[in-house]
């Protein structure tokens, strides 16, 4: 029996989070908070007569994305209609961009556990979100609201070709181009809000052969739990079709979430069934070389990149470097801590404290990085206490804490409450001996071989001096004086 590899092209709606509507200036607005349909202008409500004007900020953030992908842009493209009817699209047809797209021919390079690997991008093109229907039943009737907020929303695809051969490429996919489009500040990547829409259209085929199998197309994925499972669900379905000796049927399905399966939706329309033409009530798409160039200098330094550069310039591992680039507000407070630290601090010891105490933080507190009560300066002025020993590590959390609590500056925590570690030797010297005198039972235990006991006794030590000795300097005179009084014993 031959082994099947799948075979999956993803198509992305990603709205671009200008201010105003794509042809109209009508506001961008938040659907899960605004009052439904207000929002809406004669344009975006398509009554007869209005036209439509491009918005220019819109195709801004889409040369964005398309320069991102390495795409190639065409510097004249074309608006055209595609109708349908149904009653989130008020004017019976969504204006969209088909022979001419602004741009084909890109690539993503994605991340997965073999590697690096480019994605082809086969375009990238501008449209139009619609409404939104809300399905009810009340009483024992069933009707559905329409809310226009969204419709005329601009809305860039972006459409792969047949590259990612596994759930965990298509996740890569997926999760590196939402992290790119929030590197571009184009979209929020906030999923719950619906602002970034899956289509996968998912094939498979024996392995060795490189012809594409029929290939469904599964509408509708909000997440990238239902993206990942739905893509599995057809995979396995597919191959037990075929393995049974049976065809795919191409078609158009949805992903039921509750039951965990792909049901069947109507039937695949050809391109002609959308009579699709060029918008008549648009010019064409111009884009002159000025204006490209701005763009192309506007752009950030690209999520990949940063996360090479922080692996070679940092040092850090891959899980480090990823987790430190996921996000660009997160990338740029670690850098302007690593930079505010001067080089007293090493910048794996910024990684280990950002990912470990302020992401927990970040976490229980179901904040964003933006919204830490400190900035990347203070934070460096702790990490510089801690490595040169002014307070020890645990003091350190300890001012972190006090940090988070009231977004003080750790130097003046430090100063008021004492906390400045202690290294005189007299001083440890003299705790580690009323510990000592104080506990003889546990010396005697040590002194028979039970070792371990130090570590007690090094926690007895550090209470007497309320935290602040220095670790090290106590456990060197905690273990000289153990072997004073090992050798007394002899
Ligand atoms: P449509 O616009 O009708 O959805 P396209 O030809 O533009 O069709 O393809 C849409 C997506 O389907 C692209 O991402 C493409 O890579 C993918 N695709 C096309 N053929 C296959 C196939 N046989 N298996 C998997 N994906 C496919
Ligand atoms: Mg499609
Ligand atoms: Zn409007």
């Amino acid at each position: 029996m031959p082994a099947y590899e799948p075979v999956i092209g993803l198509e992305v709606h990603a709205e671009l989070q200008t201010r105003s509507k794509m042809f109209c200036s009508c506001p961008v607005v938040d659907l899960t908070t605004a009052e439904p349909n207000t929002a809406v202008c004669e344009v975006c409500a398509g009554m007869p007569g209005t036209l439509p004007v491009i918005n220019e900020r819109a195709v801004e953030y889409a040369l964005r994305v398309a320069l991102a992908l390495d795409c190639q842009i065409h510097q004249q493209s074309i608006f055209a209609r595609k109708n349908y009817f149904y009653p989130d699209l008020p004017k019976g047809y969504q204006i969209s961009q088909y022979e001419l797209p602004l741009a084909t021919q890109g690539r993503l390079i994605i991340r997965t556990s073999q590697g690096e690997r480019a994605v082809r991008i086969r375009r990238v093109h501008l449209e139009e979100d619609t409404g939104k229907l809300t399905h009810v039943e009340r009483n024992g009737e069933r009707y559905s609201l329409v809310d226009l907020n969204r419709a005329g929303v601009p809305l860039l695809e972006i459409v792969s070709e047949p590259d990612l051969h596994s759930v965990e490429e298509v996740r890569a996919y997926a999760t590196t181009l939402r992290q790119l489009l929030r590197y571009l500040g184009v979209n929020s990547g906030d999923m719950q809000k619906g602002v970034i829409r899956f289509e996968a259209n998912v094939s498979v085929r024996p392995v060795g052969s490189n012809q594409l199998g029929t290939r469904v197309e599964i509408k509708n994925l909000n997440s990238f739990r239902a993206l990942e499972e739905s893509v599995a669900y057809e995979i396995e379905r597919q191959i037990r079709i075929l393995e049974r000796g049976g065809r795919v049927e191409q078609q158009t399905l949805g992903w039921d979430e509750a039951r965990r399966v792909t049901v069947p939706q109507r039937s695949k329309e050809e391109a002609h069934d959308y009579r699709y033409f060029p918008e008549p009530d648009l010019p064409p798409l111009l884009i002159d070389d000025a204006w490209l160039e701005r763009v192309r200098q506007s752009l950030p330094e690209m999520p990949w990149a940063r996360y090479r550069r922080f692996r070679e310039a940092y040092g850090l591992s891959e899980y480090d470097a990823g987790l430190l680039t996921a996000e660009k507000a997160v990338a740029d407070f670690y850098e302007a801590a690593v930079a505010a630290s001067q080089g007293q601090v090493p910048p794996k010891m910024v990684a280990n404290w950002l990912l470990s105490e302020v992401f927990r933080w970040l976490n229980e507190h179901g904040k964003s990085i933006t919204e830490l009560p400190f900035d990347a300066k203070a934070f460096a002025a702790l990490l510089r206490a801690v490595h040169t020993g002014a307070i020890n590590k645990n003091t350190g959390q300890k001012v972190l804490a006090e940090m988070f609590a009231t977004g003080q500056h750790p130097d003046r925590i430090i100063e008021a409450k004492g906390l400045r570690q202690i290294s005189d030797a007299d001083q440890i010297q003299a705790w580690v001996n009323e510990v000592l005198d104080a506990h003889p039972k546990e010396v005697a235990k040590y002194l028979a071989g039970k070792t371990s006991v130090i570590n007690w006794l090094f926690g007895q030590v550090m209470r007497r001096a309320r935290g602040r000795a220095n670790p090290q300097a106590v456990r060197q005179a905690l273990e000289a004086a153990l072997k004073r009084r090992a050798d007394i014993a002899d």
